[in-house]
């Protein structure tokens, strides 16, 4: 499962609400534009009316008055391109801005659930690839397509105001120019669509193989790994062999395209002075448009098969909006503390349930710890009952009221769940704080920092709370890190924990001081540890043992190895040991 992709008329929406948002700039720069082409059309026309002049023996009087006109045009030219160009690039980097941007808010909205089924590296070929693709299009493309278009047709014009009848043969490459762009535009999207698509999975195997490098290694999946990269290596070179192939087709086909107006125009001209429709001036200005439109014609083009790669990575990016969020917020607010699962299903892809109708009632306070086999299920039932996924089937609630209807902030004061995944952001270590709570002062950050035992090295560090840290920053030890990450927690305040083996990843000394904060933190909450050490189940109210996806006994220690049932034969296996 891919994340969307925005079809045609949503991107062209997206396009045009972009360009309306721009279009005072938009206007200067065309008009800009305008003015500067027009002083590169006064070359050729003076250069006909010349030939014209010299043919009617005009005297060199006249010819200096003329190259004297025709430097004044090209120094006008030259100083108005510079702020015409200036301004078209202004516009392609405000709107790329703009683009960055709204991609950033999009993607740290994703829900959850979505990212994680459609893997990781589609997103990071969107965030990586497709934003290169779309920068360099909109950076430099977009402004000089607005350039090239308006030389385009000022040329034209200037042509036809020369001599209609002459300029017509200007249009005598136009047939060819179409059949080959046609041609070419019908197949370019798929084509290129297909190649985006094969970058997505190269990436996606490489971040998976190194991320797993030590899973890989351990289990000698490398041939594995690598026949799968060689595979899709293939198939991204399969994709652009056939976007090459579309350009071998082009490029010659605009080549022919350009050189027959030329042409067109000297035999068509030449005729046309015979019967006196023309004069050789206008024969000779419009020759000269000819070969100048040329240029712009072959730069309109690039960037119009660019624009085919920008927009098609471009239709990636702004498909990932159209992720439906994966819950639906309610007004409802739930009216105790209560944490309740009722017939909870879940499937991380349809029809292959991982949990099989699990009934859980928490009470308030109380220490639950979930043990059972790897792979039974513990973890995906700690992110249902910290909300992170909606179930499949049944329901978590929270005082009544479903987890997954309550606004995201607002749930995280409810209920949250702990990983050995802990992340420091680049930023001040206030600031790293603040995300669980905004409105934090100074105080408040420093009365978490001491409940998690941390407030001692916070205050040693050069600038204290302001200490800018992640990458880049000072560096902090993982138990730092997580003791950062305990703090923020403090400061969330939900009444629910979920750990899951929050502290198994650390070394032991670590591990015991980590300990210290954690049960600061967990002071006075409802707590559900997923416990791999059958000690930290012994310590809890009550233990539940999860096996293929159901909750096969629950009860306190001692009535659990009373009942002699799994938990009985697991504890009893633990001591011999
Ligand atoms: P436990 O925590 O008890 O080891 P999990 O909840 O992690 O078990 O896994 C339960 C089942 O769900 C396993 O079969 C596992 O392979 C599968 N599973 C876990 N996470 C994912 C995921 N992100 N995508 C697909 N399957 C998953």
């Amino acid at each position: 499962m891919k994340l969307p992709v925005a079809d045609g008329p949503t991107l062209r929406r997206h396009t045009g609400v972009l360009l309306r948002r721009h279009r005072r700039p938009l206007i200067g720069v065309v008009l800009l534009n305008a003015l500067s082409a027009s002083a590169g059309l006064v070359g050729p026309w003076l250069l006909g009316r010349l030939v014209d002049a010299v043919g009617h023996g005009a005297d060199a009087a006249y010819v200096n008055r003329t190259v004297a006109i025709l430097v004044v045009a090209v120094l006008a030219q030259t100083g108005m391109v510079r702020y015409a160009q200036r301004s078209a690039l202004v516009l392609g980097e405000t709107v790329f801005a703009e683009l960055r941007e709204e991609f950033v808010t999009t993607v740290t909205r994703l829900p959850l659930s979505t990212v994680e089924r459609a893997g990781t590296g589609d997103l990071v070929a969107r965030t990586t690839t497709d934003v290169d693709r779309v920068q360099h299009t909109v950076r430099f493309g977009v402004p000089r397509v607005l350039v090239t278009v308006v030389t385009i047709v000022l040329t034209v014009v200037a042509a036809l105001a020369t001599n209609v009848l002459v300029a017509a043969a200007l249009f005598a490459g136009a047939p060819v120019l179409i059949v080959v762009c046609r041609w070419y535009l019908r197949r370019a999207t798929p084509a290129y669509l297909a190649e985006g698509a094969s970058y997505a999975t190269i990436s996606g195997a490489i971040t998976e193989s190194v991320e797993g490098a030590r899973t890989v290694d351990a289990l000698g999946l490398g041939s594995r790994r690598r026949a799968r990269l060689n595979r899709d290596i293939g198939v991204a070179f399969q994709a652009e062999k056939r976007t090459l192939w579309l350009r071998s087709v082009l490029f010659p086909g605009i080549d022919l395209a350009f050189l027959l107006p030329l042409v067109a125009v000297l035999a068509w001209g030449a005729h046309l002075v015979s019967t006196g429709h023309a004069t050789i001036g206008a024969v000779t200005t419009i020759a000269v448009y000819a070969v100048q439109i040329a240029q712009p014609i072959g730069e309109l083009i690039f960037w119009l098969d660019e624009t085919q790669v920008g927009a098609t990575s471009l239709a990636r990016i702004v498909g990932v909006a159209d992720v439906s969020p994966d819950r639906e917020q309610r007004e409802a607010r739930p009216d105790d503390e209560h944490v309740v699962a009722r017939g909870v299903r879940y499937a991380y892809r349809e029809g292959h349930d991982v949990l099989h109708g699990v009934d859980l009632d928490l009470r308030v306070g109380e220490r639950l710890a979930v043990v059972g086999p790897s792979g039974a299920g513990k973890s995906t039932l700690g992110r249902m009952l910290a909300g992170v996924h909606p179930p499949t089937g049944g329901t978590v609630t929270v005082g009544g009221v479903p987890l997954v209807d309550l606004p995201l902030d607002e749930l995280r004061g409810h209920v949250a769940l702990v990983t050995q995944e802990h992340h420091v952001f680049v930023g001040t270590i206030a600031e790293n704080l603040r995300l669980a709570a905004v409105n934090a002062d100074e105080e408040d950050l420093e009365r978490a920092l001491r409940a998690v035992d941390a407030w001692d090295w916070v205050e040693a560090m050069p600038d204290g709370l302001d200490t800018v840290v992640g990458s880049g920053g000072a560096a902090l030890t993982p138990a730092q890190a997580q003791q950062v990450a305990l703090a923020r927690l403090v400061l969330l305040d939900p009444h629910t924990l979920v750990l899951d083996e929050a502290t198994s990843l650390l070394d032991p000394r670590a591990a015991r001081h980590l300990e210290r904060s954690l049960s600061a933190v967990l002071e006075g909450r409802t707590v559900v540890a997923i416990a791999h050490r059958l000690h930290t189940a012994h310590d809890a109210d009550r233990v539940a043992v999860v096996d293929s996806g159901r909750i096969a006994e629950i009860g306190s220690h001692d009535e659990l190895v009373g009942a002699g049932g799994e938990y009985a034969a697991l504890w009893r296996s633990w001591q011999s040991d």
